[in-house]
């Protein structure tokens, strides 16, 4: 059991695929964790599934006002805010040249400004307990480039990117900010993929939404000298290809 006891956490996006795995494992941690998601039926299910220390918010990541509210129903719920973790995501599909303008920023209003929404309102309140740990949920697609997906790819690489720069605004005040890069994970997201797609990774399969869980936990709850670093868990594929 972690030392943060009655600390907080909010996960967005967690009602199902890698967030809800995300939430079950800070859940084991000892936190008191949020649920912050569009898909109020499946959240709800999740929450009661898992029991007391989960509450299920309603949440969309581009609207300030569910900010405000589910922080402060989470510091209400569980106590002050100790983990963020930025994973609710889309993904829009579209070359440079075919995809509408307004799917394009659809996907940066999601996968970017809402998350630098979330470190917007969460910050000052992790500030003020002492510090904290933000996860922004990237991809390899904000490591490498993809055809195709050029909204997502954009995004992904701009929440690398504010990753860096609020680790350095944050660090002086204990608040650690670190990316995640997955590879192909089987969630509701991936469902439609083709899984020849990774027959050329050092590890030819799709990860699990455990495994990027468990690693989400590390940094949250043994990384205590990382922050602004990026964690790569891609099955080798940004390393190179073995076909
Ligand atoms: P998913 O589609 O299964 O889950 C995404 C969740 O985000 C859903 O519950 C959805 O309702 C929620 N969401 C979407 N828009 C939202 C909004 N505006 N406000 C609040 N919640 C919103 O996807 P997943 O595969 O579990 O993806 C989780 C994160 O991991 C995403 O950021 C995704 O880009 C990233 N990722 C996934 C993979 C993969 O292969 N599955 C790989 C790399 C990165």
């Amino acid at each position: 059991m972690s030392s943060l006891v009655g600390r907080s956490a909010i996960v967005t996006g967690g009602a199902r695929g890698i967030g809800a795995a995300i939430v079950a494992a800070l859940v084991k941690e000892g936190f008191g964790v949020v649920i912050a998601d569009l898909l109020d039926h499946e959240g709800a299910e999740l929450a009661k599934n898992l029991g007391d220390m989960t509450r299920f918010h309603h949440l969309d990541v581009t609207i300030e006002d569910d900010w405000k509210r589910v922080i402060d129903c989470a510091e209400g719920e569980f106590g002050p805010l100790e983990v963020l973790v930025n994973n609710a995501g889309i993904v829009t599909f579209g070359t440079v040249e075919s995809e509408p303008p307004a799917l394009f920023r659809h996907d940066l209003d999601v996968d970017l400004y809402g998350a630098w929404l979330g470190m917007h309102y969460a910050a000052p309140r992790l500030r003020e307990a002492g510090g904290g740990v933000i996860v922004n949920i990237s991809s390899t697609a904000g490591l490498i480039g993809y055809a195709g997906i050029a909204g997502y790819v954009a995004a992904k690489w701009g929440l690398r990117g504010l990753t860096k720069g609020a680790a350095l605004e944050l660090g002086p005040a204990k608040i650690r900010v670190c990316s995640v890069h997955p590879g192909p994970v089987h969630t509701p997201m991936t469902a439609a993929l083709d899984e020849s797609m990774v027959l050329g990774q050092p590890l030819p399969r799709f990860g699990e939404p455990e495994e990027v869980a468990a690693l989400v936990r590390f940094i949250v709850t043994e990384g205590t000298f990382s922050t602004g670093s990026e964690f790569v868990i891609d099955g080798g594929a940004t390393a190179g290809q073995t076909l």
